[in-house]
């Protein structure tokens, strides 16, 4: 019997989640089928059910002996999430889903089909502590941060929706997955590495998803990019700059008090040069805020003659928040300034908005 203290203060969400196979690389998933007695193949048996088929449902493991796919399936497969609920719009062809954790935890995963790819925009925490004030997610706090099985199952699940024909356009497979849901992925960095690792690595073991089709976008946690990017990885890193001046970026992104403007994009051209790969700036256009034409020069001088290029975000509406996107014309001027300075910039297609599945809206409400 537990103490009665113990029943107030053992909140479920202390408890960890459930063990997966997502959770273990192939050699850990061989130690759990040895320890229940069962021959090491049984593991790549199930990863190919996984990460190939799909199947997570033990009847439908058919090359398993019957009385083996229970006890394995409770070691390596148990039920991580559930959906609350599928929003829709662009035809189907964005979608985004409401996940319920083991512990009641809620997250939201988007999916969006492109005539060329589909991108999974997956998040890594629930909720998020960087309080940045333009983001719905933030403004709840920090529940949790997810294990690597909660981030894979949520391109698994989009990859399964869309082998099952369930999105518009035909049978189709998971192209990219950004890390630009919920959370600050590289707060949670253990965890993501794994689901990094998971998405990558080769068909059985993983997804096979390519490493240069995923991106990890961070508010710029310096000594974690640096980390990043000694791991010998081929992905693409997204920095959230959003402004080019430490007074405004104080305000709008408040870990930039711990790590100044200079320090992240420090770590930022370390990391295109530990890579090879061109690092995105993201900035979020707001009115009046961080839209100055000055402000695009002082932004052009900071990444003139970097492997960066700029991807400008037109703001999305969030619940309490008094700003708004910018005007067309300021817009056209940020860019116009940009390339003058030789620096390459796209504004993002943002998808979504209608159901709060856009950039920033995540906030996982369950209403
Ligand atoms: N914590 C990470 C991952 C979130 S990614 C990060 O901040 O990078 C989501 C991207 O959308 C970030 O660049 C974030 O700054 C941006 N964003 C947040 N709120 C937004 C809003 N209301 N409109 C447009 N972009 C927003």
């Amino acid at each position: 019997m537990p103490a009665p203290g113990e029943l107030i203060f053992a909140a479920p969400r202390r408890a960890k989640p459930p063990r997966h196979l997502a959770d273990l690389d192939p050699a850990e998933r061989r130690a759990v089928v040895a320890e229940l007695g069962e021959k090491a193949f049984r593991a790549s048996q199930l990863s190919r059910h996984y990460f190939v088929r799909l199947v997570d449902d033990p009847d439908e493991w058919t090359d398993v002996p019957r009385a083996l796919r229970r006890p394995l399936a409770e070691a390596l497969m148990p039920r991580l999430m559930t959906a609350v609920r599928h929003l829709e719009c662009d035809g189907g062809t964005t979608r985004k889903t409401l996940w319920r954790l083991f512990d009641g935890a809620l997250v939201e995963s988007v999916l969006m089909r492109y005539p060329d790819r589909v991108t999974m925009c997956v998040s890594s925490q629930a909720g998020c502590g960087m309080n940045c004030p333009f983001c719905a997610t933030g403004q709840a706090g920090l529940t949790r941060n997810l294990s690597t099985a909660e981030i894979v199952e949520q391109v698994v699940a989009g990859a399964r929706a869309l082998a099952r024909g369930e999105i518009p356009g035909g049978p189709g497979r998971v192209s990219n997955v950004v890390f630009m849901g919920m959370g600050e992925p590289l707060a949670n960095y253990k965890a993501v590495l794994g689901a990094i690792r998971r998405l990558t690595d080769p068909t059985p073991e993983g997804l096979g998803i390519s490493q240069r089709s995923i991106t990890v976008s961070t508010v710029g946690l310096v000594p974690a990019i640096r980390k990043l990017a000694d791991e010998g990885l081929n992905v693409t890193l997204a920095v959230s700059l959003h402004a080019p001046d430490d007074e405004l970026r104080d305000e709008l992104v408040p870990v930039n008090t711990r790590w100044k403007i200079a320090e992240v994009l420090d770590a930022a051209w370390y990391y295109a040069e530990q890579t090879k790969r061109r690092v995105s700036i993201e900035y979020a256009l707001i009115r009046d805020i961080n839209d100055q034409a000055w402000r695009a020069d002082l932004l052009g001088r900071l990444l003139k003659g970097r492997l960066a290029h700029v991807n400008l975000i037109p703001l999305n509406p969030t619940p309490g928040s008094k700003w708004t996107a910018s005007r067309p014309q300021d817009e056209r001027e940020f860019v116009r300034r940009l390339e003058a300075h030789g620096v390459p910039v796209t504004v993002r297609d943002t998808r979504g908005r209608e159901i709060d599945g856009a950039c920033g809206q995540l906030a996982a409400a369950n209403t």
